[in-house]
């Protein structure tokens, strides 16, 4: 028998993935499923990208490129990073890769060392402890809580590290609460990097969707103590309804960025040139689309937090960003269906997808078993006709 490696060789398949995919594939069968569980944006990627995109194609960027990404989109995005804050971030402090995941990936991979600790305030983005395994390391959870609206306790923080301390993943907006940390926090968290030289991996991908009076400020800009130890991670994919197109990137301290290139001209080599050049037109492209976006999604969050805390016991507060509500369900894990108890949130959500036809993500596979994330990058009709068939299956439900 073979054996793997329990590190990388023993993760578990991405649920927020599989579950999206079983949700496509019921909606071509012609079953009516409420897209609940995707992570992205349901609108197309805007034409002046797409078309960017094809001149690549035409112009014969179809060769290798560069392993650390094309210059002059390195160039652009040390140019926003620089004027969100990150002062003195250079193009040669940057990396292009196929998507923000592989930048996350490759930070971790040539950061930690067997046994080495991350921070990872919870609830938390699924991937994150995956790729923490998969570079050998150890999450220590930061606990956060609902009804304090998720914000992280900068004591807290403190209080769990260790000298194994190596990392911290911070991420606001978040994924999946929609939590944005406020600015003093940030400040305090950057402050207490410094002092114990932790990095820190600041994810940023839900920069644009905030909605007021939340804004977004990066933690570059709010903690510049930490700049040696900061990097960040962004990209397209969810601004410019761009995730198939699979472009992110990172900024951060020199020394780490070169690993993480020299790591990536091994395993992927730079990302395709079509691609990269079609990113670079979105980045430094009109805005309108991105605003008109946003404004969708801040009604569509008002339908779906009244409508789920219109379900008898089901608290949803309303988060600050992203495209994601994170109400809390455990009233409901304590029924039973069909004479057995539900227990957990996993089979609650395979419930819903199964009785109730609306595909949501269960809080376990975000270290937050109470909770069920429901994405609202979907139509308003989606989320009506969704949530009311999610009620009426919860109201059958026998409580005790
Ligand atoms: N970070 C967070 C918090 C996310 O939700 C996602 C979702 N895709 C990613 C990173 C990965 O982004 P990408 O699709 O660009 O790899
Ligand atoms: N990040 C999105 C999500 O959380 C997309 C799927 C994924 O990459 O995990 O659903």
């Amino acid at each position: 028998m073979m054996q793997f490696s329990p590190f990388a060789g023993g993760l578990a398949e991405s649920q927020t993935l599989a579950i999206t995919a079983t949700a496509k594939r019921m909606k071509a069968q012609g079953i009516d499923v409420a897209p609940f569980a995707a992570g992205e944006p349901d609108f197309d990627t805007p034409e002046f990208v797409k078309a960017a995109g094809l001149q690549a194609i035409r112009d014969g960027r179809t060769k290798y490129g560069p392993a650390a990404g094309l210059a002059d989109l390195r160039g652009a995005v040390a140019e926003k990073m620089a004027a969100t804050g990150y002062t003195g971030l250079t193009a040669d402090r940057t990396i292009i890769c196929a998507g923000a995941k592989p930048v996350l990936f490759f930070a971790l991979a040539v950061l930690l060392e067997p046994g080495d600790e991350v921070l990872v305030p919870t609830p938390c983005w699924l991937s994150y402890p995956k790729m923490v395994q998969a570079a050998a390391g150890t999450c220590v959870w930061v606990e956060t809580r609902p009804d304090q609206g998720y914000v992280i306790d900068p004591d807290a923080l403190r209080a769990a590290i260790t000298p194994r301390t190596k990392a911290l993943i911070l991420n606001s907006p978040g994924n999946p609460t929609g939590a944005v940390q406020p600015d003093d926090v940030q400040n305090a968290i950057g402050k207490i990097a410094a002092e114990h030289g932790i990095a820190v991996i600041s994810d940023e991908i839900y920069e644009h969707m905030t909605y007021a009076p939340a804004r977004f400020r990066s933690f570059a800009d709010l903690a510049p103590d930490a700049h040696d130890l900061t990097l960040i991670v962004n990209g397209v994919s969810k601004a410019y309804a761009m995730t198939g197109w699979r472009i992110g990137w990172g900024g951060g301290p020199k020394d780490w960025i070169q690993r993480m290139i020299r790591l990536q001209s091994h395993a992927m080599s730079g990302p395709p040139d079509i691609n990269q050049l079609a990113a670079l037109a979105a980045v430094q492209g009109p805005t309108d689309q991105l605003e008109a976006m946003c404004s969708r999604f801040l009604e569509r969050r008002t339908v779906i937090c009244d409508a789920l805390n219109a379900i008898p016991d089901v608290r949803c507060p309303t988060p600050d960003g992203a495209f994601y509500v994170f109400p809390d369900m455990s009233a409901y894990l304590q029924a039973s269906f069909e004479g057995e108890p539900i227990g957990d949130a996993t089979k609650l959500a395979g419930l819903l997808l199964e009785h109730a036809h609306a595909a949501v993500v269960p809080g376990d596979v975000f270290e937050a078993p109470y909770a069920i994330r429901f994405s609202y990058a979907c139509s308003r009709d989606d989320i009506t006709k969704g949530i009311a068939r999610v009620a009426a299956f919860l109201g059958s439900l026998k409580r005790p």
